[in-house]
């Protein structure tokens, strides 16, 4: 898929203020530095459209990003920062939950994990509940570029091995990708633009 317009539409913490086209939507979340400001930026090819972070779990709202007048691309604060307070957490969980409960043109979630790290249990929970909700999802590992490609692979497959022996019968869709070396970047949006193709043609 080529990108040929990235705009940013609203943000907000209320579900029922989200824009109200019937676009397909994906959502990007994970834990807070994981990448995920990184990655958005790569896939759209605009540096500055989702904000790295200076301050991590500081941007708490749910943006909206119009892709290509097609699709949305919505970004979600990161999760499992420490420095938020108990009562911020809560009001996050709610709305956070909310958004996937609620909303109708949720296609896809991709959770991001970082390809360095062991299976880490916040993620395993919030895949778990997405899995219980029926909320279908793929997973990125990001920042492969930090490891030899030989360590990639072996982190990957124990990554998913753990979601096997814990979780499911089979692993989610996932993919191996880079925002500073572009890796992953064609995959991922071929990815979203087969679910579209499908949906429209359906
Ligand atoms: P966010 O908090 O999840 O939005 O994470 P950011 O995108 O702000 O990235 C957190 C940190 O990781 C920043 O210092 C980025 O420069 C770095 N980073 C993000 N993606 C990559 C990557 O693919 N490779 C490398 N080497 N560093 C990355």
């Amino acid at each position: 898929m080529k990108i040929t317009s990235a705009e940013f539409v609203m943000s907000n913490s209320d579900v029922s203020q989200c824009p109200k086209d019937r676009l397909p939507e994906y959502v990007f979340i994970g834990r807070s530095n994981v990448g995920k400001s990184s990655l958005i930026n790569m896939l759209v090819n605009h540096k500055g459209l989702a904000k790295t972070s200076g301050r991590p779990g500081k941007t708490q709202l749910i943006n909206h990003f119009k892709i290509n007048n097609n699709w949305f691309l919505v970004d979600l604060p990161g999760y499992g920062y420490a420095r938020v307070s108990k009562k911020d957490k809560k009001t996050f969980q709610k709305y956070i939950t909310e958004y996937f409960l609620k909303r109708k043109q949720l296609v896809s979630a991709f959770v991001l994990v970082d390809s360095r790290h062991e299976p880490q249990k916040i993620d395993m929970e919030f895949m778990e509940w997405l899995g219980t909700n029926g909320i279908p999802f793929a997973i990125v590992f990001t920042k492969a570029d930090k490891l030899k490609p030989g360590a990639v692979t072996s982190q990957v497959n124990s990554y998913l091995q753990h979601l096997l022996d814990t979780l499911w019968e089979e692993t989610p869709p996932y993919f191996v990708t880079s925002s500073s070396k572009h890796l992953g970047r064609d995959e991922l949006l071929q990815y979203i633009n087969e679910i579209n193709r499908s949906i429209t043609s359906g």
